[in-house]
């Protein structure tokens, strides 16, 4: 069938609705005509071509060629038939003014703090200035004091410290990255008296010990530097001046002193050719095997012999963002908002972070406009985002949502993320009501390298990853396994913790979302946030021919045209209510799991164990005693998640029995209903500590940053002991899985003609 037909069929579609719902099972002929025509209009050269002129300078917050993009895009989709504008924000974005680091005494050094270019790279050929090491939102500072290392710089590193009777009150900390969220690593070397923090990049992590170094492999150059964000995203992303609203320019703004996510401690990123002269200035006895890095030196945890001078200081002013927001208007349900996004600001030059989301971002973009202009028009509206800010913290996709959010919880069906994309496999994450939408596109999409389809190939590697015997979360690997294994069920999407610009969607506004990318493969993390991020480096290692770039494009794309598309919602309740189940499950087993680890330490303690093992020779110490485990009543969750399941089933079997055919009202209030259903999981309480966090189910951890905690409020408060916060987020929580079972109920009475 061809062009001409395609405008016969769309007649019939319409017809349909007025004749009754579409149901939500395989896609239609007519469907697969549409994305067989979309994905002939994805090129992967011409995104390469994008790729190239967008990270040809350096584009982070602020410079020139940021702003240059951003009116490019905004051009590009004009062009291609989108009514596309740029919304600005005024927002906190300090850059360096002054930064050194120097080791003193007998054998003096000073830190380079700077990468130099590479022949034949970006690097070398740009002419605009790149930022040198920095980490934005440190706390400045000009502080000299004894060196201690901490390994990874997170929780678990301090209580290992304890026991080695070392502490860093009054010291400089060096960290090295990984293992958690950046901004910890100063935040508690903060919390712990340290007065700075460095943190560097061991070659063991994403050095010479993975791949060869770039430019003759993929892993990090001695002298490459990752830098980054240190704002506090724990308590909330996005401008740090403005929490909770929009930074537009007559927002009402906090003081910098105010701002509770600004630190209050110098800190700085160097290389790990920069980081072996500090810690082989280390002295103390040797760490644990486990801190040990790949550097030709003895590993140290201090304090140093010499002392380090840590001094920064930045200008502390507003800078304006550009968002580019492009709408293209649904045809039946204007008022029904798909989103789709990705950040087009980079720390340097961009390429792999974020620029291959956005070519397969603009790729998508180009392709539906095609759609649009051969007579196609989507049912519901979309809207395409190229996010500014990202990188200093999520922000331009925050302040929108932030502006935006009654309207958004009025129109929002689903928020679409991407950012960096690699050579791989397929990575989902998000709102597990929508794995059966995530599934059938996954079913769809063919695997270049393999011939199978990416669902199929990603089923594989869950099951594999049961097998690994470094799974951290071995029961949580088996339990999806099991489910990956299972051609009959949906794939399983992983919750979302923090890292790119769904957050604001989905923990602060309560809209569902999906986080989409292909990776593990190709090799982007080893300049990750550095100036070899070039065009060069992703053409060479991460995705040579922009194959799974455009790859990206074809599967997000058909999440957009099939959202875009359907009558009836999209949601499987089915696979979230087994998400919330398994949930449950770990979080009652963690409980037990802290109850005895408490019983434990007691009686190792009274038995003074630490003590007797300790090497006189050596400082050590003993832990701080765990709080006993009282026992908690899990009984309003187990019958909320009791009665999910119940409720599920009712929704998904009147869904599949009933939705076809549905009158037109009916139809609109079971789409009413589903619309905001995933918003009865935020609460305005919001998570202990941390209002901006509403969302009840996911939740990036306090201590981990980046990774996900499900049932946040309940499963952190047990970690963290804080047991009266346990029993209040049983409730809260309960109370929010139910609102959720409620409006199952509910639409599934319309659905069954009630
Ligand atoms: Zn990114």
């Amino acid at each position: 069938m061809h062009r001409s037909s395609f405008l016969v069929v769309s007649v019939v579609l319409c017809a349909a609705t007025v004749l009754g719902a579409q149901a939500s099972g395989p896609v239609t002929p007519d469907q697969a005509t549409l994305e067989k025509e979309f994905d002939a209009a994805i090129h992967p050269d011409e995104l390469g071509g994008w790729m190239k002129s967008l990270a040809s300078q350096p584009n982070h917050v602020g410079s020139p060629h940021d702003k240059a993009n951003a009116e490019w895009i905004l051009a590009h989709f004009k062009a291609w038939g989108w009514d596309a504008h740029i919304e600005t924000f005024d927002v906190l974005y300090p850059t360096p003014i002054h930064e050194t680091l120097k080791l003193l005494g007998r054998k003096p050094f000073k830190a380079t703090l700077q990468e130099k270019p590479i022949k034949g790279d970006s690097s070398a050929a740009a002419k605009d200035p790149a930022l040198p090491a920095y980490l934005a939102y440190q706390g400045d500072g000009d502080v000299k004091a004894e060196l201690v290392y901490v390994n990874y710089g997170m929780k678990e590193d301090y209580d290992a410290l304890e026991r080695l009777g070392v502490s860093v009150k009054g010291k400089i900390v060096i960290v090295r990255y990984g293992s958690g969220w950046r901004g910890l690593k100063p935040k508690l070397a903060q919390e712990h008296g340290a007065v700075g923090c460095i943190i560097y990049s061991d070659p063991r992590d994403d050095g010479y010990s993975v791949e060869a170094t770039y430019p003759n492999g993929p892993m990090r150059p001695p002298q490459g530097i990752q830098r980054g964000s240190v704002q506090d995203m724990t308590l909330y992303p996005g401008d740090p001046l403005t929490p909770d609203i929009g930074a537009t320019k007559d927002a009402k703004r906090l003081s910098v002193a105010q701002a509770r996510t600004i630190l209050k401690i110098p800190a700085l990123p160097i290389s790990y050719a920069d980081a072996r002269v500090f810690l082989e200035a280390l002295g103390g006895q040797v760490v644990p095997a486990a801190w040990r890095g790949s550097l030709p030196i003895t590993y140290r945890v201090g304090p140093s012999k010499a002392l380090v001078h840590l001094a920064v200081k930045s200008d502390w002013s507003l800078k304006t963002i550009y968002d580019v927001i492009a709408v293209m208007k649904g045809s039946a349900y204007p008022d029904q908002w798909v989103l789709r996004g990705n950040h087009h600001d980079g720390w340097v030059f961009g390429a792999s972070d974020p620029l291959s989301g956005q070519a397969a971002l603009l790729s998508e973009a180009k392709a539906i406009g095609s759609l649009a202009a051969s007579g196609w028009r989507p049912k519901r509206t979309i809207v395409y985002t190229s996010w500014d800010g990202e990188e200093p913290g999520l922000i331009g996709s925050t302040e929108w949502a932030e502006t935006h959010g009654d309207e958004l919880k009025q129109k929002a069906i689903l928020y679409i993320n991407s950012d960096t994309n690699n050579r791989g496999i397929l990575e989902l994450g998000g709102s597990q009501d929508f794995e059966h939408l995530a599934t059938g596109v996954a079913a769809d999409v063919s695997d270049p390298e393999t011939g199978v389809s990416v669902g199929q190939r990603l089923r594989a590697k869950l099951r594999l990853a049961a097998l690994d015997p470094e799974a951290k979360e071995k029961d949580h690997a088996k339990a999806i396994a099991k489910i990956a294994a299972d051609p009959d069920r949906d794939v399983p999407i992983a919750a979302l913790g923090s890292g790119s610009d769904y957050s604001a969607f989905l923990q602060h506004l309560g809209v569902p979302a999906l986080s989409v990318e292909y990776g593990g493969e190709g090799n982007s993390g080893g300049v990750y946030h550095s100036r070899y991020d070039t065009f060069e480096h992703h053409k060479r290692f991460d995705d040579p021919g922009f194959v799974y770039d455009a790859l990206l494009a074809k599967t997000i794309g058909r999440l957009v045209l099939r959202l875009s598309d359907a009558d009836l919602p999209l949601q499987q309740a089915g696979d979230f209510a087994d998400s919330i189940s398994l949930y449950l499950t770990e979080v009652k087993k963690l409980a037990g799991e802290k109850r005895e680890a408490a019983e434990t330490q007691a009686k190792l303690l009274n038995d003074r164990a630490f003590a007797l093992v300790a090497d006189p020779t050596k400082s050590s110490g003993t832990p701080t005693p765990l709080k006993q485990v009282p026992q908690f009543d899990f009984a309003p969750l187990e019958k909320a998640s009791e009665r999910l399941k119940t409720s599920a089933k009712g929704y998904d079997d009147a869904l599949a029995k009933s939705g076809a055919g549905l009158s037109p009202d009916r139809l609109a209030r079971v789409q009413a209903l589903m619309q905001s259903i995933d918003q009865t999981l935020a609460s305005d309480t919001g998570l202990p500590g941390r209002p901006w966090f509403k969302n009840l189910i996911y939740a990036p951890g306090t201590l981990t940053g980046y990774g996900a905690k499900t049932l946040p409020g309940v499963r952190e408060a047990i970690e963290q002991q804080r047991w009266d916060d346990v029993n209040r987020y049983i409730k809260l929580t309960a109370d929010a899985l139910n609102a959720y079972s409620d409006r199952l109920d509910s639409a599934a009475a319309v659905l069954n003609g009630g």
